[in-house]
């Protein structure tokens, strides 16, 4: 082995009420790039949590691990958390990292390795996602599925597990300005050389999922309307669908009306007008989303606010 690198290397570990597990899991990251023959440092970004998540990282550093604890004012949601500790991040490579290790660290001296053979990014993709819900399995499939046939970039079976060059790290933290941010889909949209490392999803090791039904919906939207217009075809559709239905409903009643029994029929109306109803509103509803996003984006409004950022000077 070769003395140790000059360079540096990022862990950025977005936390969002995890102090229960947090300085293990710090622990364990430097046991893990301490074994590396690179300088590194563990970049904590507290997503706005209501427990000591951010206490318990300063302490970390306190105690001489190479922390940095970076908190946001409130709770930005996961995806404020990965750009912020991007930011943060010195690195000449930095690694995204689940606070809980549902992200197997064993896998980062592989990912490492595929760094140093030439990789700019490095993508974690689950072999196996342990024991989640069906229902977020489910909900993944389908939002992976549509994001990878329809935005033409692969994010089926993709996490946030990834090691990203420091020319990756500038283009997703400096030069993409938008704040509707979907982590996986940029990362695979900004080209280069990228490798894919699988790895089995652990247990969770303490504490409780941050994501509610609602947070993970949204995140579902925004994939799907930052990476792919798509749906807008479907109002099309939905147009060509009721156009058809109309001229067939519409030839029945001109020829039953020169039958001259054109009188009955009231069923009919009434499932054309529920049809139409429904398809103009599913309508509106994908276009709503769609200025909602544009909505977003003008206001220019940061993607988070920093409270505070600790770390010891060595
Ligand atoms: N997380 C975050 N902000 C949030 C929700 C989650 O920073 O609003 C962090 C959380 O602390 C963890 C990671 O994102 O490090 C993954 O979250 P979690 O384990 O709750 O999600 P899951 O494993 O179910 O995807
Ligand atoms: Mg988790």
């Amino acid at each position: 082995m070769s003395e140790h690198s000059n360079k540096l290397l990022s862990i950025v570990v977005p936390a969002f009420n995890e102090s229960a597990g947090i300085q293990a899991a710090i622990r364990t990251l430097a046991e893990v790039a301490g074994a590396l023959p690179y300088r590194f440092e563990i970049v904590v970004v507290d997503d706005g949590s209501r427990d000591e998540t951010f206490k318990r990282a300063a302490e970390m550093a306190d105690a001489g691990f190479p922390v940095r604890a970076v908190r946001l004012s409130r709770n930005f949601g996961k995806e404020a958390g990965l750009l912020a500790g991007l930011q943060h991040a010195k690195g000449d490579a930095a690694i995204t990292i689940d606070a809980d290790l549902q992200h197997p660290p064993s896998l980062i001296p592989d990912m490492v390795k595929a760094w140093e053979q030439g990789a700019t990014i490095v993508h974690g993709v689950k072999r196996d996602r342990g024991d989640e819900p069906w229902l977020s399995t489910a909900r993944a499939y389908v939002v992976n599925k549509l994001i990878t046939t329809m935005g033409g970039i692969n994010v089926q079976n993709s996490s946030d597990y990834k090691l990203l060059d420091r020319a990756a790290v500038d283009i997703i933290s400096k030069m993409l300005p938008e704040r509707s941010r979907f982590y996986r889909g940029l990362a695979s949209w900004i080209g280069f050389k990228q490798v894919t490392l699988e790895f089995d999803v652990a247990e969770r090791q303490s504490g409780a999922s941050g994501w509610t039904l609602h947070s993970l919906i949204a995140l579902s939207l925004t994939a799907m309307v930052t990476f792919t217009s798509a749906p807008l075809r479907i109002v099309s559709v939905l147009g060509v669908l009721t156009f058809l239905l109309g001229a067939g409903v519409g030839t029945e009643a001109l020829l039953s009306w020169f039958r001259g029994d054109a009188v009955s029929g009231f069923t009919t109306i009434i499932i054309t007008l529920m049809l139409i109803g429904s398809f103009i509103m599913i309508s509106l509803g994908i276009i709503g989303e769609y200025i909602a996003k544009i909505y977003d984006e003008i206001k220019h409004r940061p993607t988070y606010v920093i409270d505070q950022v600790y770390e010891r000077n060595t």
